[in-house]
């Protein structure tokens, strides 16, 4: 069995996902097969869809531009299995907010998939600790995650019940799932350790 798993190409950390998805494979005896998704034709036919970390806006822009918005949200809300990373939580988010401050309630005009209900925090960690690693106890999974966060987003909350939170660390939400739609505010790619994709690609078998 041959799993088609698509990595949206358009900005952000491409290769390490190709890395995690393929030792993800291995780990459980399915062949995978990545393909760099830039435009709409590119969506068609896959098993799985990785969003990457990056600068979510200049992501979202792109996918405007490409008119990757629209299939890509139909393909999700139809079932496709679909994690987002750092900025991949972003996009994928149904609201987004700018850096914390205390008593604002800001929306910032930037495009969104809107697919998973959380409210994300950009930049969530502040400047002190832009990037930082540390060992995350995650719901179902036996052993701490070593969690890479660059400039993390954070979840500050859970819109709707359907929401499964599976890590929090310091003030916010960093893992969650919801159906088929899985996001870290960490970088799973850098860990060396597929076992966040590994649970993508079980969506998809
Ligand atoms: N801070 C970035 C954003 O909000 C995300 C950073 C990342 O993906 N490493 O777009």
């Amino acid at each position: 069995m041959t799993l088609k798993v698509g990595i949206l190409a358009v900005q952000g950390d491409v290769e390490e996902h190709e890395g995690a998805v393929e030792a993800a494979g291995e780990e459980l005896g399915v062949e995978v097969d990545t393909v760099w998704v830039r435009y709409p034709e590119d969506v068609e036919g896959l098993d799985a869809l990785i969003v990457p970390g990056g600068e979510s806006t200049t992501i979202g822009r792109i996918m405007e531009r490409h008119d990757l918005v629209d299939p890509v949200v139909e393909e999700i809300e139809s079932g496709l299995p679909v994690m987002g990373t750092c900025a991949g939580l972003v996009l994928l988010a149904k609201e987004v907010v700018p850096q914390a401050h205390p008593g604002r309630e800001v929306e910032i005009e930037q495009p969104c998939l809107g697919v998973l209900d959380v409210r994300v925090v950009r930049n969530a960690f502040g400047r002190q600790r832009e990037s930082f690693e540390v060992d995350l106890e995650v719901e179902g999974m036996d052993e701490p995650f070593t969690a890479v966060f660059i400039r993390a987003p954070g979840v500050e909350k859970v819109l709707s019940d359907d929401v499964d939170v599976l890590a929090e660390f310091g003030d916010y939400i960093v893992a969650v799932e919801q159906g088929n739609v899985l996001a870290t505010a960490f970088h799973p790619e850098l860990a060396d350790d597929p076992r966040f994709h590994v649970k993508l690609l079980e969506k998809a078998l």
